[in-house]
């Protein structure tokens, strides 16, 4: 077999002829031409276009063998498109304006969606940022089209992004688990822009929306889809009482600096913020002490529980009971953050109540919500939305990769 053949096999792309081969350093770099290069393709659209001009070298980065870098080398010509205008000719190895061959892309979104950043960027030898882009080029390409077709029940969220104050909204369908929109920008807007995408018609399929309980949010809802019910998720009215709760014990732990209740509260944080079923010996212990010592402390740890219990209730009537006892109990607390957590609960009643009714298992909610901010920390180090709305379609989007894995022959 001659060398050039050898090549040809090795780097797995149908389509081309190897020319030659050169070693630079450790990079190993392979020219290379497209089969049906005698008709050129627009790179943008993928139809035949007639020759412009030539523009030279061009080199796309391949899998690496056993350590060593490989790259793909071509000329490369301009053509003259009648839909796109004068744009660089497609080749068959990789998309177009990308420095890396398809397989090198598939690849780094297989990893992405596997493993954490710095193993992602130690394996391929790139930027974080720079994989945020082939995560991009990736989705753009082999993620479903059909994502907003059908939606019934819809959740909105909202992400941080580069620290604070830059939000994401996204929207994800409840019935499939899929992430299936996002954007940057303020509640009210963003939101509106999404049912704007969506129009009239399939607006009017949504049967159901959960949010948090945000204004703005709220407004867009009311707008757009005046018939959906609106549902507060328990994820985010937990998460209300949890702030509530460590709200206290930072102003606990403010006025009792220096004295022995005060050492209680030392390291409390995580003792009262766990599910109580779940507490160590040690731990159990600790709450004990607060129980003691700091009555006010322990009385926002006993309403965050209660409000748990209240959410757990299957039936309606119960629920609402324990929801309206605990508003009552929760005002009349003397804790200024559960006092305002009650009148927020008290003017979304209903759509906290039917959370209930409607019996969407917190699994569904809360398993997308926990996975939506374990990739959106991952993506902390890119520098737009793009990259993390790419990333979160990636990996709650159901996106078909296909990386250049032999298939495993001893399991
Ligand atoms: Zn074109």
């Amino acid at each position: 077999m001659r060398a050039n053949t050898l090549l040809r096999r090795m780097l797995g792309i149908t389509g081309i002829v190897v020319d030659g081969f050169e070693f630079e350093g450790d990079d190993l770099v392979v020219d290379v031409r497209s089969r049906g290069r005698r008709r050129p393709r627009c790179g943008l659209c993928g139809v035949r276009a007639p020759g412009y001009d030539s523009i030279g070298q061009r080199k796309w980065r391949h899998l690496g063998i056993g350590g060593l870098r490989i790259w793909i080398r071509s000329r490369l010509r301009r053509v003259n498109c009648a839909r796109c205008g004068v744009r660089v000719e497609s080749v068959p190895w990789a998309a177009h304006n990308s420095g890396f061959t398809l397989q090198f892309e598939e690849l780094a979104a297989y990893l992405a969606r596997a493993t954490d950043k710095t193993t992602v960027r130690r394996l391929l030898g790139v930027a974080w940022r720079t994989v945020g882009r082939i995560v991009e080029r990736v989705v753009a390409r082999n993620g479903p089209r059909d994502v907003l077709e059908g939606l019934r029940r819809i959740g909105v969220d909202e992400f941080s992004y580069r620290k604070r104050h830059r939000y994401l909204t996204v929207i994800v369908d409840h019935d499939t688990g899929r992430v299936v929109w996002a954007a940057p920008g303020p509640q009210y807007e963003t939101l509106r822009q999404f049912f704007e995408v969506l129009g009239p018609e399939r607006c009017a399929e949504i049967e159901l929306v959960t949010i948090d309980m945000n204004a703005g949010f709220k407004k867009a809802i009311a707008e757009f889809l005046p018939k959906a019910q609106v549902v507060f998720d328990r994820f985010h009215v937990q998460r209300l009482a949890s702030d509530a709760l460590d709200e206290v014990r930072r102003e606990q732990l403010r006025e009792t600096r220096g004295t022995p209740e005060g050492r209680s509260l030392f390291r409390s944080r995580f003792v009262l913020l766990k599910n109580p079923w779940n507490l160590s010996r040690r731990e159990r212990a600790k709450l004990s002490n607060i129980e003691k010592h700091n009555a006010p402390l322990f009385r926002a740890y006993l309403l965050k529980e209660a409000i748990v219990r209240a959410l757990d209730y299957v039936q309606p009537w119960r629920a609402k009971r324990a929801l309206k006892e605990w508003i009552a109990w929760a005002s009349r607390s003397r804790l200024g953050p559960f006092q305002r957590v009650a009148r927020t609960i008290r003017k979304h009643f209903d759509g906290v109540l039917a959370y209930i009714g409607e019996r969407l298992t917190n699994g569904i909610v809360e398993g997308i919500n926990n996975r939506m901010r374990m990739v959106s920390r991952r993506a902390f180090g890119f520098h737009s939305p793009e990259p993390l709305i790419a990333l979160l379609r990636l990996c709650c989007g159901r996106v078909p990769l296909d990386p250049p894995i032999p298939v495993p022959t001893d399991v």
